[in-house]
């Protein structure tokens, strides 16, 4: 089955790729007309290319099906997957074939790329992770594969009425999506509700079986995941639920047909959409039944391909299998495992709990004490009772443990106890995760340090060999030489290709900082990508940036800690200075905001109103004009990110120390050549570190400053000591950015102003403003500004998430 490349039928010829493309636009797709390619195009194009990974995914599964091999499942409720058709030219190098072909249509790529739907099967960061992660592990041929579901609606599209946030849905699949393929041999069947039964088997053994379920079917969807010029198609299998089919028999039969039949949609309601709560649970029963769908689905596909491989023997389960949980959302597989190898497969609960803690690794995304998950007993008893008793039986054998570890001492059995007492008791899933892996990891130094020091001290103390940090990471095809095609090229000819696939050789353009030449070149690339995310603003925000503005970046979810805030009131306090006539030293900025904010989040729905007002006053001022906008992108996702991290001089990355695990915007920025203005926290540490601090905007609290002194935080005295801070509360509070609808931004003054506001907004503002005013200095002097961007696009290197996967790969999965 080895085959070469050689070997593949369809070749990568334009005139094959043109042939195939008129094929799948006329047979396949049954279009006729080719002057009306709109839409069908792109589908057309996408189905010639999925042919070539369908030729490599054969091969690739070829390889690892049925061979002895150590694989790893990764288990996320989120994908962020963007757009597929791009990155599978550039990992099949098909770019120059397919843009020949193309012109036999007179269409263009780049047009054509924009007709793809993002698949947004995620909130954010964790969610891109997740996608970027799958990049790496196909890069690195390493066999790995995705676990996830298959929302039929995924992250909401934001649109904005009268500066508000509205949510629509986001119907993703209507057009079709050509890239996953319907794998209904390998149904799984999912249980709920019912309960739990002993009996005793042939052999005289107690045994328990989960009873009377109302069972859901998980209908998998693959995708192809490819390498990178390397032949290999990796898999993301999604899950969608189905109903059974026998489930309406009996109502049938007694004639309520169309009953039956609505009851259908309670199944298939499991996978409709994805939450849009970005760290923070949710609690929704509906929720639960994702995760648990999730968790058993891929578990039983595991385990029933282990049983057809390997035969029903699981002494070697161990040596072979590994899962990943991203955050706790699919932990109940600990307790899932634990239940289909005792129940299902026969084996007592040592050897079980034996080969549970031997496969499952658990990575935390927050420290945030809102996103983390607790699920209600009550709750569990109800919808997956039989897992309930099982996470009990963990419980009572860990509390032994801890008992015997720390003789007498019950009030910190009751800190680590799974499940937490009260009137309501809940579980802990995050103990749970960490009761069951051999691994917990962190996303970057700090939080790491952080989770040991603090959140899972008592566990770190119990365990300390589990505790790790792998740093995170971003793909340097989809972030750099995908969506910028002019860096990448620069890039390429002056230190060759080979850092597509080991990014630290972009260490070789230090040197050419030096050199003002390359400095133009640099300067002329980043000028050209700063015209393609002018004319984005323009169309989406009507807004006109200037081109030799300062481009000053913060695109992220919108959350109190990561202080949008903050931002807005430096471009508040701009404003104030610009329309008193202090313009000394100001530089002009062009300030974009972008993110969406969950539906339930008050607040932070209010600062996007807030910064929409604000933007209005600016724009519209003739005399601030010149020297300062203000634009809130709407419907910010990755196919935005494509577009802006390019066009960036300036990366906001302001969170309350302590407070953003890692990032990755932060790296797709770094690599694109922005410098970063940012806090002493997450990987911006790592990213100081790597860079040095005359390349790095750094200010702001330290995580333990804000220990020390958050205990006396007096907001009110720092804004009676500050006047600039003073003079931008007043114009809000006085209703200059709300005078149709006074007093409406009362409650982001209360935050502010708050004693005990935790992200220190008011005690940041000067050190913040400080750092914009360097910021604004260095930009003014071309030269050393353009040799800072080439440093840090070239120390950008460790932030591949090839060399994070890497190192998931030698320490935790031992591939
Ligand atoms: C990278 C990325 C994120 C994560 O950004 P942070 O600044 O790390 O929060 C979120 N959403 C999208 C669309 C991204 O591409």
């Amino acid at each position: 089955m080895d085959k070469k490349l050689s070997e593949f039928v369809l070749s990568n010829d334009h005139s094959q790729v043109a042939e195939d493309l008129h094929r799948h636009f006329n047979f396949t797709l049954g279009r006729f007309n080719t002057d009306d390619l709109s839409g069908y195009m792109m589908t057309a194009l996408a189905l010639t290319v999925r042919d070539r990974l369908m030729e490599r995914w054969r091969v690739t599964k070829a390889h690892e099906d049925g061979a002895k091999i150590r694989k790893v499942y990764y288990l996320s409720l989120e994908y962020l997957l963007g757009r597929s058709l791009g990155n599978a030219i550039l990992n099949l190098n098909m770019q120059d074939s397919v843009r020949q072909a193309l012109s036999e249509f007179s269409a263009n790529l780049e047009d054509i790329e924009m007709e793809e739907k993002d698949a947004g099967l995620g909130n954010g960061g964790l969610g891109r992770l997740a996608a970027c992660f799958m990049d790496s592990c196909a890069t690195l041929g390493l066999p790995v594969i995705g676990y996830g579901i298959r929302y039929e609606y995924g992250m909401f599209q934001q649109k904005f009425l009268e500066g508000k946030q509205i949510e629509q849905p986001d119907h993703w699949l209507i057009a079709g999506n050509p890239w996953e393929i319907e794998r209904n041999r390998h149904t799984r069947r999912v249980k709920f509700y019912g309960y739990s039964e002993y009996y005793t088997n042939d052999a005289g053994k107690l045994c328990a079986r989960w009873t009377n379920t109302q069972d859901v079917l998980a209908v998998p969807y693959d995708m192809p995941i490819p390498g990178y010029k390397n032949d290999k198609v990796n898999t993301l299998r999604l899950w969608k639920a189905a109903a059974t089919e026998e489930f309406n028999l009996q109502e049938f039969n007694e004639g309520d047909y169309a009953d039956a039949v609505a009851q259908k949609n309670l199944a298939e309601q499991i996978t409709m959409v994805l939450y849009p709560n970005d760290a923070s649970e949710n609690g929704k029963e509906l929720r639960l039944r994702q995760q648990y769908f999730l968790a058993s689905a891929s578990l039983q596909d595991v385990l029933d391909d282990w049983v057809l491989e390997q035969g029903d023997g699981f002494s070697q389960f161990a040596e072979y299998n590994c899962f990943q949980l991203n955050d706790t959302h699919p932990t109940l597989a600990v307790a899932e495992l634990m239940r289909l190898l005792m129940d299902e497969r026969g084996l007592g609960w040592d050897e079980a709990w034996s080969i549970t803690t031997k496969t499952m690794a658990y990575t935390n995304h927050t420290l945030l004490p809102e996103a983390l998950e607790r699920w209600s007993v009550r709750l569990l008893k109800e919808l997956l009772p039989r897992l309930l008793d099982i996470i009990y039986e963990i419980n009572a054998r860990f509390l032994a443990v801890v008992a015997h570890r720390w003789p007498g001492d019950v009030s910190r059995q009751q800190r680590m106890s799974i499940i937490e007492e009260g009137t309501d008791p809940q579980v802990r899933m995050a103990y749970l995760a960490i009761v069951g892996s051999y691994s917990v990891n962190g996303v970057a130094e700090l939080h790491s340090k952080l989770l040991t020091t603090g959140l899972f001290r008592d566990f770190y103390e119990l365990w300390p060999e589990k505790f790790n940090n792998k740093t995170n990471g971003v793909t340097p095809r989809r972030w750099l030489a995908h969506c910028n095609r002019g860096l990448g090229d620069l890039v390429t000819e002056a230190i060759g290709p080979g850092w597509k696939t080991n990014l630290q050789e972009l260490e070789k353009l230090r040197p050419l900082a030096e050199d003002s030449t390359f400095r133009q070149r640099w300067a002329d690339v980043k000028r050209m990508n700063k015209e393609r995310l002018r004319e984005r603003v323009i169309q989406k925000c009507n807004v006109k940036f200037e081109l030799d503005s300062i481009f000053d970046v913060q695109v992220k979810r919108i959350h109190e800690y990561k202080r949008q805030l903050l931002n807005i009131l430096h471009v508040i306090h701009l404003y104030d200075r610009i329309t008193r006539g202090d313009t000394e030293g100001i530089v002009p900025r062009s300030v974009l905001l972008g993110g969406k904010a969950a539906p339930g989040y008050t607040i932070a729905k209010l600062l996007i109103k807030f910064a929409n007002n604000v933007s209005t006053v600016i724009n519209s001022d003739k005399t601030v004009n010149p020297w300062l906008k203000l634009a809130f992108l709407p419907n910010y996702r990755v196919k935005s990110m494509e577009i802006i991290c390019p066009g960036t001089d300036l990366s906001e990355q302001i969170s309350t120390a302590g407070k953003e695990a890692s990032g990755t915007g932060n790296m797709k920025f770094m690599m694109n050549g922005a410098l970063t203005i940012g806090t002493y926290d997450g990987a911006n540490i790592e990213i100081l570190d790597a860079v040095g601090d005359d390349h790095f905007f750094l200010f702001g609290l330290r995580v333990e400053d804000i220990a020390e002194y958050g205990l006396h935080n007096q907001p009110n005295m720092i804004i009676e000591q500050d006047e600039d801070l003073k003079r931008v509360l007043r114009l809000i509070e006085c209703g200059h950015f709300s005078l149709f609808e006074p007093g409406i931004f009362e409650p982001i003054l209360q935050t502010i102003r708050n004693p005990h506001d935790p992200w220190m907004v008011a005690a940041d503002f000067r050190s913040y403003i400080d750092a914009q005013e360097r910021a604004a200095q260095a930009y003014s002097d071309e030269d050393s500004w353009f040799r800072s961007s080439i440093l840090n696009t070239a120390a950008s290197g460790y932030f591949s998430s090839d060399r994070t996967i890497a190192d998931y790969a030698r320490e935790i999965w031992k591939l």
